[in-house]
């Protein structure tokens, strides 16, 4: 039988890091999750710590990495991920997509493992280009709120490219989109977590701007699926992995008004500065390479992830 994989997953006690933490156990590896605990939460891995494969290393990933033993895979997911923690904390998302990215690279390199990098639909910024295919270099601007998170994904996607070409490194880009799903924080200020909460507490919902802003939504077990073949494959340019069904941010605010029942109405408040105006993924790299597509509808998913919400916040 041959060896067991261990694979590192920073930002392991975050929304994603725990989806991803979940699959990989499943999959019969070795887990070593960490985490600073600064968004993340030890609720969202704590069915694991009594298995002997699982292992949590409390580290903030902008200081040196060490990890003893083997490591086969590190999955680099270290990073706050919604516009309210980044406002928050600006220079830490910074220094965690920068320096966090370049510790992550070294360790990689000392152990010989292949490295997947987080990167995100948000390097496109306000895209010009609709859908938004990995060719499209993206209209950011550095300066605005939205910067540090922006351009931190930006430095890593370069810096990992260049671990790539100067070290021969193994190294996959995963570009993520909208995601949702259990385990979501309830005031992360994301559009559906805040929708979900105010109709559970019988509070109207607020759409920002006049809602004709669009996303398009992904359930976490599919975007799980797509960075778990990613991993596996042998491509090192940077994939394109979300869900292309594109609506409205009010189309969306009246689904979830469906969905919970609630009696109460939308109400429109301020644009955040440089939200994108539209966010569709192009998905035909994922496909061609991956043989990936989402498969859970948006109907299915949202009747987990309210499920979900209703134990977080009636408990
Ligand atoms: N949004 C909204 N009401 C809220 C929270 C968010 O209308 O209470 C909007 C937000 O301005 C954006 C969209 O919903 O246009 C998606 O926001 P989210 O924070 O979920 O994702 P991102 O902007 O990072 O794509």
């Amino acid at each position: 039988m041959s060896e067991q994989k261990r694979i590192l997953i920073t930002g392991g006690a975050g929304f994603l890091g725990s989806h991803l933490c979940d699959r990989f156990i499943k999959e019969g590896y070795k887990v070593i999750a960490m985490d600073n605990l600064s968004t993340g939460s030890l609720d969202n891995i704590q069915h694991l710590f009594p298995l002997k494969e699982f292992e949590f290393y409390h580290h903030d990933v902008t200081k040196f990495i060490h990890v003893p033993g083997k490591l086969d895979y590190i999955l680099h997911f270290a990073s706050p991920a919604s516009p309210i923690d980044y406002l928050k904390i600006p220079i830490q998302t910074l220094k965690v997509g920068s320096l966090g990215t370049h510790n992550a690279l070294g360790l990689a390199k000392e152990k010989r493992a292949r490295i997947l990098v987080a990167s995100t639909s948000e390097i496109y910024g306000d895209p010009e280009v609709h859908p938004q295919k990995e060719e499209y270099w993206g209209n950011v601007n550095p300066v605005g709120p939205r910067g540090v998170y922006d351009e931190a994904k930006r430095f890593m996607e370069a810096i990992t490219m260049a671990y790539h070409t100067y070290h021969n490194l193994e190294t996959r880009i995963v570009r993520i989109f909208n995601t949702y799903g259990p385990r979501m924080r309830l005031n992360d200020g994301r559009a559906l977590p805040a929708f979900i909460g105010q109709a559970l507490r019988g509070e109207d919902i607020t759409v920002f701007g006049d809602g004709s802003q669009t996303r398009s939504f992904c359930y976490v077990d599919d975007l799980v699926d797509g960075i778990y073949r990613l991993l596996l494959s042998d491509y090192q340019y940077p994939v394109n992995v979300g869900n292309p069904d594109e609506i409205t941010i009010k189309e969306f605010a009246e689904e979830i008004i469906k969905l919970t029942g609630t009696a109460q109405k939308i109400v429109y408040e301020p644009l955040p500065v440089d939200d994108p105006k539209q966010r569709k993924p192009d998905i035909t790299k994922a496909k061609e390479i991956l043989g990936w597509e989402p498969k859970v509808s948006r109907q299915d998913g949202l009747k987990v992830t309210y499920e979900y919400f209703k134990k977080v916040v009636l408990k």
